[in-house]
């Protein structure tokens, strides 16, 4: 229900009236009385026939640079955003907003590419900026008058934070950390490898396991082992 309601930028108890008072409101697919769940494509399909969703007259925008393999890079300012990250290693972190639709359209050829789509760098308001090394699809695409509200979701383990130049810096877990090791290393135990370390220089990364830093891997990882710095005497 909070989610139509933001759809449709109305307050919720707006969206039960319409539910008790106009026809055809799509019955619930899931949950519970109290908390019932849609099909959002049917709930997207309602508010346009019944002029219920309208273009954002808002003030929020976040900055998204996505990359793909063989597309031109993309750089927009979605309006509205809402960023869902997941807490689980197996989740799904999404973003949704509001674009033009020829930025919509981009996105969507983007999302078609091998692989899918890389974030280099996405900035949403009271947000850490994140990046993400692949796999971001286009979940949501609903056109309306003025506008399109899209939606990129990604499995949350390939999620990191953004470093300012680079996008993603990707943490190597190494299985055995040697002595007079010039890489960098972080509180997860991993390692940036330094070209020049001659244990995990470029020809270590087929023996290491990565994970984009500052990821729900990286903070698991973290969690671990100040657990076990703590509980050993
Ligand atoms: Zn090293
Ligand atoms: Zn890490």
């Amino acid at each position: 229900m909070a989610e139509v309601a933001r759809m449709a930028r109305v307050g919720r108890a707006v969206v039960t009236g319409w539910r008790r008072a106009l026809p055809g409101f799509p019955d619930p697919v899931a949950g519970s009385d109290v908390h019932p769940r849609f099909d959002r494509r049917a709930v997207a399909a309602w508010l346009l026939a019944h002029d219920k969703l309208t273009v954002p007259h808002t003030l929020a925008t976040a900055v998204l640079s996505v990359t793909a393999a063989g597309v031109d890079a993309l750089r927009i300012r979605p309006a509205d955003p809402e960023l869902r990250l997941a807490d689980d290693v197996d989740g799904t972190d999404r973003v949704s907003g509001w674009t033009e639709p020829a930025d919509a359209e981009a996105l969507a050829r983007a999302s078609g590419a091998a692989w899918g789509m890389t974030v280099r760098r996405l900035a949403v308001p009271g947000f850490g900026a994140v990046a993400v090394t692949g796999d971001v699809r286009v979940s949501e695409h609903t056109a309306s008058a003025g506008g399109v509200f899209v939606e990129l979701s990604w499995p949350a383990r390939v999620r990191g934070r953004a470093d300012s130049a680079s996008g993603i810096v990707r943490h190597a877990l190494a299985h055995a950390p040697g002595e007079g090791c010039p890489c960098a290393r972080h509180a997860c135990g991993g390692i940036v490898p330094a070209s020049w370390c001659a244990e995990h220089g470029a020809t270590a990364s087929p023996v290491m396991e990565w994970h984009p830093g500052g990821g729900i891997r990286c903070a698991e990882l973290t969690q671990d082992r100040e657990g076990a710095l703590t509980a050993s005497p």
